[in-house]
């Protein structure tokens, strides 16, 4: 045998949550599997399904230590490209994670296991010369054969064609293939057929000009555009030159964005079937469309963010929809920004990118106005229809009932009257409890670093999660000495109760995650509004995106204060996008919806600046607050989360893993408790690091990770580190 090899090893990603690789000699037969390709190992007792990362390497592990590999699966053939585990690689390092758990997520489930193999090249059917000599005689004793060979006359079917015809296909298509009369031939990728869509507007026609007229290098292009301004139009002119080309797209958008109308528009305008990637579909569905994007066959791939690495060797484009949309950013596990290492793969392979918006978050934004990316405004609406109208009202000035103005309650009841649709919108993004006084609006401020305090109501506690400050709740309001503190905002169902006592018999529908869980309660109830008539709509979130209601002529915005003055710095950003798009919910061309705000604090700048210049004008505004607060997205942050059933072992813990953290430029704040404090059962605390570069916050994160993983107190708890982190 050739010695030279035996020290010569596989080194394995397997899925388990440890920082490492794993290195094993090949199986008994020798070879080499090359990187990218899933090998059967032992480990422990288990067998596990790993990928290859590195091939013929030598290992520094003693030869008589190694085990041997027990199988090369799919016959030694990679399933991820050089491409992609270069990109996973990255990812590993950047977002610091255990390397198999990252590598797992570009598989498909199905092939996570051992006895799993890819499925077969499906294939399509055509007749043969004696197939076609035999269709000019009579139709004889088997009808079922005779129809068969009539529909592949016509031309080519793939086995999706013949499935049509029946449960019995196979075995009618089995005897065509037995007499000769059919032959079968790889299946091609399907070429697209574009079909015109409308006349563009100027501005949609400049920034697809500004495309055609560049070449298809790297470049990260924003396409922010308000609502109704033809995005989507925008995105299909994009993909029409690159799928013409023979090459992949690939279009990313948030869950609640896949919707069977989004599928319908690309399938007709771009003529060809995309393939759907999303964690909803079954493992035999995401397997048959991920192999279908691997080897070429489908050009266009359509999925939310667990579509991202998708293996595509033609990939010529990449579009990310509602970039701003938190949904892109995996909040456990592997805590990757889909939105980021879109970026990154573009940038790896050289190909063009589009982020898609009419509410572009501050880093999009921030890389804009540097330059960094190319701005494209769409400021007009494709429709023409009207903008909605907003109104600012002072609940210092209005009746109260629990919750609702008097004012506003007023308007839901005109509105009504004119047999149209009010919407009461309870804004829970960035949900952080804010103790405030409805006097005089005092609310709760650091004193060492001027961030807002959160009220951790069974601590009696108002904590900073900033800094990590903590002090005890006061009695009475330290401003004007009321007895008026309390948290603001109502729960969706007070909410709901208070409505129907105030309007009886009028329907109020109530969408939030307790009331649409049910599989068809949500699109019932869409459907219920939409057959119009005077109805009343409740909701968080769910309601601010998506649907189009056009006889919602009125929107009741309701706890606004929450996000004023959150403890978590996004909370106003989230604010301006969530207010955009329930605005843009509402209304048609003849009668355009107003949208009325309730707050306490009418002369708040931020939401001024909104209101009267816009969205682009706040967030700019809110940039140049981060930028003097010395924030994301001009500053860097990770933050290392611990969690367990006892407070006592998180906290020390972290108090453990801050005195271990290298000197330098990047900063460790805390540990101080999550917004979030306990989740069924277990207490979640973290430390903030902060550096004004983002090399040097890596640098000192990388040097931490052998002395935090050496932490005895690190086996109490379970501990994570979430690298650019959007939630506190
Ligand atoms: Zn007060
Ligand atoms: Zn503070």
């Amino acid at each position: 045998m050739n010695t030279h090899t035996t020290s010569r090893v596989l080194r394995v990603a397997l899925p388990v949550p440890l920082a490492q690789l794993f290195d094993y000699l090949p199986a008994t037969d020798g070879q080499f599997a090359p990187a990218g390709a899933r090998v059967l190992v032992p480990f422990g007792r288990r067998k596990l399904v790993g990928i290859v990362v590195e091939s013929g390497v030598p290992s520094s592990v003693p030869e008589e230590r190694l085990l041997r590999a027990l199988a090369l699966l799919d016959e030694g053939q990679p399933l991820l490209d050089a491409g992609l585990m270069g990109l996973l690689a990255w990812c590993w390092q950047y977002y610091k994670h255990a390397p198999g758990e990252v590598l797992q997520t570009a598989l498909p489930p199905a092939l996570r296991k051992p006895d799993a193999t890819l499925p077969p090249a499906p294939a399509q059917f055509a007749l043969t010369a004696e197939g076609e000599a035999r269709l000019q005689l009579p139709t004889g004793r088997a009808p079922a054969q005779y129809a068969l060979l009539q529909k592949l006359a016509l031309g080519p079917v793939s086995e999706i064609g013949l499935a049509l015809e029946g449960p019995r296909w196979r075995t009618t298509l089995a005897r065509l293939v037995d007499q000769g009369w059919v032959h079968s031939a790889p299946l091609v990728a399907s070429e697209p057929h574009i079909n015109p869509g409308p006349v563009l507007t100027r501005e949609q026609r400049s920034v697809v000009n500004a495309f055609s007229s560049g070449d298809s290098h790297f470049q990260c292009h924003l396409l922010d555009g308000v609502t109704g301004s033809g995005k989507t139009e925008v995105y299909l002119h994009l993909l029409e030159p690159v799928l013409k080309a023979g090459k992949q797209g690939l279009v990313l958008v948030p869950e609640i964005g896949l919707t069977p109308q989004l599928l319908h528009r690309f399938r007709q305008r771009l003529g060809l079937d995309p393939v759907v990637i999303h964690s909803r579909i079954s493992q035999g569905e995401r397997l048959g469309a991920w192999e279908a994007a691997r080897s070429g066959r489908s050009r266009l791939v359509i999925g939310t963010r667990s579509a991202l690495f998708t293996p595509m060797p033609a990939l010529g484009l990449i579009i990310l929809d509602e970039e701003h949309d938190s949904s892109f950013k995996q909040q456990e596990g592997f805590r990757f920004s889909a939105r980021d290492v879109a970026v990154k793969r573009a940038a790896d392979l050289d190909i063009p990118v589009v982020l898609g918006s009419a509410t572009p978050s501050l880093e999009t934004l921030n890389n804009a106005q540097a330059g960094r990316y190319t701005w494209h405004r769409l400021r007009q609406r494709a429709t023409q229809a009207a903008l909605p109208t907003w109104r600012i009202l002072d609940m210092n000035q209005n009746s109260r009932h629990q919750g609702l103005a008097g004012g506003a309650v007023e308007l839901m009841a005109e509105t009504l009257s004119r047999r149209e649709q009010v919407m009461v919108f309870l804004n829970r993004r960035g949900w952080a409890p804010v103790l405030m006084c409805e006097e005089c609006g005092w609310h709760a401020l650091c004193e060492r670093c001027d961030s807002n305090l959160t009220w951790h109501r069974s601590a009696a506690r108002l904590c900073c999660h900033h800094c990590g400050h903590q002090r005890r709740v006061p009695a009475l309001c330290p401003n004007c000495r009321a007895d008026a503190l309390s948290g603001a905002g109502e729960g969706t169902q007070q909410l709901e109760r208070a409505i129907q006592e105030r309007f009886p018999g009028v329907p109020v529908l109530r969408f939030d995650r307790d009331s649409t869980s049910r599989k068809d309660s949500f699109s019932n109830q869409v459907e219920q509004v939409m057959q119009g008539g005077p109805c009343i709509l409740v909701g968080t979130q769910m309601l601010a995106k998506g649907h189009h209601f056009p006889d919602v002529t009125l929107v009741v915005v309701v706890n606004i204060d929450q996000a004023l003055y959150s403890a978590d710095f996004r909370a106003l950003e989230r604010l301006g996008q969530t207010l955009l798009q329930v605005s843009g919910r509402a209304g048609r061309e003849e009668k355009p919806g107003s949208v009325i705000l309730q707050t306490f604090h009418p002369d708040n700048e931020s939401l001024a600046l909104l209101i009267s210049r816009g969205y682009e004008a706040f967030a700019l505004g809110q940039l140049e607050e981060r930028r003097l607060a010395q924030l994301p997205p001009v500053t860097f942050q990770a933050l290392l989360r611990a969690e367990a059933l006892i407070r006592k072992d998180v906290e020390l813990f972290l108090s453990a893993a801050a005195e271990s953290f290298p000197q330098g430029a990047a900063r460790v704040f805390g540990p101080m408790p999550a917004i979030k404090e306990k989740v069924a059962g277990r207490y979640r605390m973290y430390l903030l690091l902060q550096s004004n570069t983002r090399a040097e916050l890596h640098q000192q994160i990388d040097s931490w990770l052998i002395p935090l993983q050496a932490l005895p107190l690190g086996r109490k708890v379970r501990w994570a580190i979430d690298v650019d982190p959007q939630e506190l």
